[in-house]
Order: C-alpha cells, then sequence, then structure tokens
C-alpha cells in the first residue's frame, strides 16, 4: 500500500495532535492549512516556536514567564509592593492582568500540590513565597488558586503555613463557579472574584 500522506506532513500532523483537544482529522486540516500558506509565512511560524525556549525564561522573584529577569512586572514602577497573588501558574498572570483591576505583585507557584503525582510543597515554589513575604514589604497575600479540588488543596496549605508569617490572606471563590481553572474564568467573574476577596484571618 501507497503511504498517501507525505512524511514530512505527517510528522507536522503528529506534533500538532500534541494539543490537547487536537485529534487526527483536526491536526491534518490545520496542517494543510499550513501547507496552503506562503513559504515566508510557514516559516514565520515555525521560527515563533524555535525562538520561544531560546528567549522565554522564568522570572526569579514571581516565577511567571519571562522574557527579561525580574519581569516586566516586578520591575514596573507602581506596582503595589504590599500586596502578592499567588497564582497556579504564569496563564493565570495574563488572565489577572486582562481584568486590569489588579496593580499589586505575582508569584506563580508552578503548579498544584497532588500527592498523587508526587508533587509535595518542595515540588512548588511555596517556599519561595515565604522568603518573599518575609524579606519584602508584603501585607497581604491573596490565594488566586483555582477552585479545583487540587487548587482547593493548595489553599489550605498555604494558608497553613501563610499564618505564621502574619501577613494578611485573603482567597478569592466568590463568583468562581466549583472545579473552575482560574485561566478560563471570563474577566467579569474573575475582576469580580478578586475584588470580593474574603479575609481568613
Ligand atoms: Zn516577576
Amino acid at each position: 500500500m501507497v503511504q498517501a500522506i507525505p512524511p514530512a506532513l505527517e510528522r507536522l500532523i503528529k506534533n500538532l495532535m500534541r494539543f490537547p483537544g487536537v485529534g487526527e482529522k483536526s491536526a491534518t486540516r490545520m496542517a494543510l492549512q499550513i501547507l496552503r500558506w506562503s513559504p515566508s509565512v510557514a516559516k514565520e511560524l515555525g521560527a515563533s516556536i524555535l525562538d520561544l525556549h531560546d528567549k522565554i525564561g522564568i522570572c526569579s522573584r514571581c516565577f511567571t514567564f519571562s522574557q527579561e529577569d525580574p519581569c516586566r512586572i516586578c520591575q514596573a514602577a507602581g506596582r503595589n509592593q504590599e500586596v502578592v497573588c499567588v497564582v497556579e501558574e504564569p496563564g493565570d498572570v495574563v488572565a489577572i492582568e486582562k481584568t486590569g483591576s489588579f496593580n499589586g505583585l505575582y508569584h506563580v507557584l508552578q503548579g498544584v500540590l497532588s500527592p498523587r503525582e508526587g508533587i509535595g510543597p518542595d515540588e512548588l515554589k511555596i517556599n519561595e513565597l515565604l522568603e518573599r513575604v518575609q524579606n519584602e514589604p508584603i501585607k497581604e497575600a491573596i490565594i488566586a488558586t483555582s477552585s479545583t479540588v487540587a487548587g482547593e488543596a493548595t489553599a489550605s496549605y498555604l494558608i497553613d503555613v501563610l499564618k505564621e508569617t502574619g501577613v494578611t490572606v485573603t482567597r478569592i471563590a466568590c463568583g468562581i463557579p466549583m472545579g473552575t481553572d482560574l485561566k478560563y474564568a471570563d474577566q467579569m467573574t474573575l475582576k469580580r472574584a478578586l475584588e470580593s476577596r474574603t479575609s481568613l484571618f
């Protein structure tokens, strides 16, 4: 039997299938679309992917993705240095920044606690958060983990360890439906959840 799909095309289809929710059909459609583009446009897509890992690093202060270190948010004049919003992933920083209703700093945990997957407190940037709370003028920590089971478990753990430091700890929850990944919450809901945060102690 003759191989109907040329190997180069098949390679692209296989790579596109790495995206969650993209099956062989959609991947094939996308690959054929790219094939119809002019070579320069297709090359630009390839080059931007290549560039990504060369250029993007992690901010050594807040651990979000950044092309500079410290990141633009950490460097920005006029951000409230006394409030830190604790999130799971860099995507959450992007989602909250889009609401335009937060002017403090961030701390990206780089995941959530998941004993089943062997992710304990040491695998997340929790010690780094405690260090920041002790060494920076932070007065309030807003826990903005998702309202998923793992997100809630992570929030309770953080509340426990932050209690010792004396900062005010608040939790956004109100308005975010249970089980929602923060970055998929719509902007208005996220804005309201952030504004109507409650103090835990
Ligand atoms: Zn930063």
